[in-house]
């Protein structure tokens, strides 16, 4: 069984982005940049169903510049066999990306696609689903368990109130949540060995995928700052400020 898992690179999670000065976008440049933590966690599942037999080989991808290279390493670093760039110097939207995958899902023929539920950075929690839609293959958002057996992909999936378990046939698409589990770090040695391992390119045009944006980023702004808050005496008080000068009650 093959796994196919998509990864992003984006400024680390720890890192808090500004606007540019002008607006015009997010300041990224010299920022610290890793895979979507959501990812880590598709890499992992994808390692946890190899360890146990299940997989014998896990592709890893992404859609982005040169650089993205480091977050393919990283994935190989992780337990990822071989890996694959989609090379493209724009930003690309999620349809863009779902587009660049449903072709390696034709020439791959992944009996499984593991994604992040969502990238952080632009919080989109689209990809996997515009795959749905392209490939037809039967979708598993928001999963916190994953179970493979025979022919089929069992996910517990993370619902409003509760949680939802629906089977899938393969090839399938699952997208991960925060609870699937807790991804592993890379030791040095592997991360030695990752470097040896295969990483090719192509580029969105080689895959026939017109990736050009479908929309334009007019203004990125800061949310207004809060107000700073008080402390108040007693209950009497609090129901005194919100009755009179709040005004909400
Ligand atoms: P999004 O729909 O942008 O919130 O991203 C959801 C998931 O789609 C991510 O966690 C990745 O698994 C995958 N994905 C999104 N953008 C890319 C990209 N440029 N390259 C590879 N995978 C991506």
């Amino acid at each position: 069984m093959r796994v196919l898992v998509p990864v992003k690179r984006v400024v680390d999670y720890n890192v808090k982005v500004r606007p540019k000065a002008d607006g015009s976008g997010p300041e990224v440049d010299n920022l610290k940049m890793s895979i979507n933590p959501f990812c880590e966690i598709a890499v992992e599942e994808a390692i946890r169903l190899k360890e146990k037999g299940i997989v014998e080989e896990i592709v890893a991808v992404t859609v982005g510049p040169q650089q993205a290279q480091e977050q393919l390493r990283t994935a190989l670093a992780l337990g990822a066999d071989r890996a694959i760039l989609v090379l493209t110097e724009i930003f690309v939207e999620p349809l863009g990306v779902a587009k660049c995958l449903k072709e390696l899902c034709l020439s791959e023929k992944p009996d499984l696609i593991l994604l992040g539920k969502q990238a952080i950075d632009g919080d989109n929690n689209q990809t996997g689903q515009m795959l749905g839609a392209l490939t037809g293959f039967p979708q598993g958002t928001f999963a916190s368990e994953l179970t493979v057996e025979g022919n089929s992909a069992i996910v517990k999936r993370e619902v409003d109130g509760g949680l939802q378990t629906v089977s899938l046939e393969l090839p399938a698409i699952v997208t991960s949540d925060l609870r699937l589990n807790e991804p592993r770090y890379a030791s040095l040695p592997n991360i030695m060995k990752a470097k040896r391992k295969p990483l090719v390119t192509v580029t969105s045009e080689e895959l026939g995928v017109d990736v050009s944006p479908r929309t334009e980023l007019l203004n990125v702004k800061l949310p207004p700052k809060r107000k700073a808050g008080m402390l108040v005496r007693d209950v009497k008080d609090l129901v005194d400020k919100l009755k009179n000068e709040a005004k909400v009650i």
